[in-house]
């Protein structure tokens, strides 16, 4: 099947809107298994849009248009849809109904315009819309499918997840010549490393390998085609372990899981407590931390210890340790986990204090050194880094490097609690 994806809006022409929705789209088209081959952006313009809509009809299977569904007269993909396949537009009461219960729940009455959104083209599926006004609408044409989706990610999201998502799994799960993806990923290896460890599974043309850096992390892309699905999961599957095999613990997860999702995992799981004292990333770590709901059943919180002052008089660090080797020190990295954890009474303390410049570096401490410390109740450690690239990218690598090192302190203490 192949796809393709029609961004409409003048603002994303502009550059007052980023074009999030493609990329969520193609993201979750490509776990399906499903190839996107055109990405097109259209501004608010009906002959242009009209023209990329057919184009895209001759051209894919299944296209899906997002923007251009609201009630004023420059949102135009649902009538332009119509046009080109000749159908009616028809009044959807149902959709009428759920928009005029949309303003009722937030105590106003439906604006007249709105009530163009429940026009939908004759024959269509109707995704509902719950978190907005304008529904979504699958148009089949003999073999093709043109989907209509809203323009705010908010709605566009939701839709995508409960009404499209199970259509259009039904409809890969027919096709045994779709292509099958797998992610591996790991952290603490670059690209060039990588490739000089895997070169020649590269080389193979099944599954074909790519690699992809992504905030701090790398991808590795496995994609087998036209190879039915237990083929494809056994060539995925002995790849899998191949790669795991040569790069060993720098692989964490792989697919939807993540780096933090996974040390939280075993952090519940080892009904183990964690504090964090941060510099360098100002909260980094601990947002990083927070991200998924459940947090608080094992983040007991952290300290933002900017200045020294703050490591002194909330952490305990030994001023001496500040006036001798500095902030940025192993000493001090130690002295941090160790305090947070004493602090907080947490049984795992971590910390990051590094320079992460662009300024501020030196030639015993260039931009980029940063130590991380873990205190548990074996000990303190502090391990030192050298990252590259700008502030954002030394920052975010911090967090991963921190996340990793537990990650492997986590599964190294659970083999040893199994092996005892
Ligand atoms: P509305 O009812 O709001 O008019 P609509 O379906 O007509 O919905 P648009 O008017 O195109 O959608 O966009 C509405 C909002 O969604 C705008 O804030 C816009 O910037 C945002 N948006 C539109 N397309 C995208 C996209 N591809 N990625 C991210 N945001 C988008």
């Amino acid at each position: 099947m192949k796809a393709e994806i029609i961004s409409t809006g003048t603002e994303l022409l502009l550059g007052q809107t980023l074009n999030t929705s493609a990329f969520y789209l193609t993201e979750q088209l490509s776990s399906l298994g499903i190839e996107v081959d055109y990405h097109t952006t259209v501004g608010d313009n009906p002959e242009r849009l009209k023209n990329v809509i057919r184009q895209a009809i001759e051209r894919s299977d299944l296209i899906i248009t997002t923007g251009g569904t609201g009630p004023t007269k420059d949102d135009l993909a649902k009538e332009l849809v119509a046009q080109i396949l000749n159908l009616d537009l028809v009044l959807d009461r149902n959709s009428l109904e759920a928009i005029k219960a949309f303003f009722a729940g937030r105590n106003a009455e439906m604006p007249r315009s709105n009530e163009k959104q429940a026009y939908i083209p004759q024959g269509a599926k109707i995704l509902p819309n719950p978190a907005g006004t304008a529904p979504g609408a699958i148009v089949t044409n003999q073999n093709k499918k043109i989907v209509i989706l809203p323009g705010p990610p908010s709605e566009l999201e939701p839709m995508f997840t409960n009404y499209l998502l199970p259509e259009l799994k039904s409809l890969t799960q027919k096709d045994s010549h779709r292509m099958q993806v797998r992610v591996l990923k790991l952290f603490g290896l670059d690209e060039s490393a990588v490739e000089e460890i895997i070169g020649d599974l590269m080389l193979q043309s099944s599954p074909a390998i790519t690699l992809l850096a992504k905030r701090g992390e790398l991808h590795i892309r496995l994609i087998v085609r036209n190879v039915d699905q237990t083929n494809a999961e056994r060539i995925l599957d002995q790849t899998e372990r191949e790669i795991r095999t040569r790069l060993g613990d720098k692989v964490f997860g792989k697919d939807k899981e993540t780096l933090v999702g996974i040390v939280s995992q075993e952090l519940k799981k080892a009904n183990l407590s964690l504090a964090v004292a941060e510099s360098c990333t100002g909260g980094m770590l601990g947002a990083a931390l927070t991200q998924e709901s459940g947090s608080s059943e094992f983040f007991l919180g952290g300290v933002i210890s900017y200045s020294n002052s703050l490591k002194v008089g909330i952490l305990g660090i030994n001023q001496c340790t500040l006036d001798s080797v500095g902030a940025v020190s192993q000493e001090t990295a130690r002295e941090m986990a160790e305090g947070v954890r004493k602090l907080t009474g947490a049984k795992i303390g971590m910390s990051i204090t590094g320079i992460a410049g662009p300024t501020g570096g030196s030639h015993e401490k260039p931009v980029g050194l940063v130590y991380i410390g873990l205190a548990a109740h074996e000990g303190v450690e502090a391990r030192r880094f050298q990252f590259f690239g700008g502030r954002d990218s030394v920052r975010q690598l911090s967090v991963n490097a921190a996340l990793q090192w537990l990650r492997c302190y986590l599964l190294r203490s659970k083999g040893e609690h199994n092996n005892s």
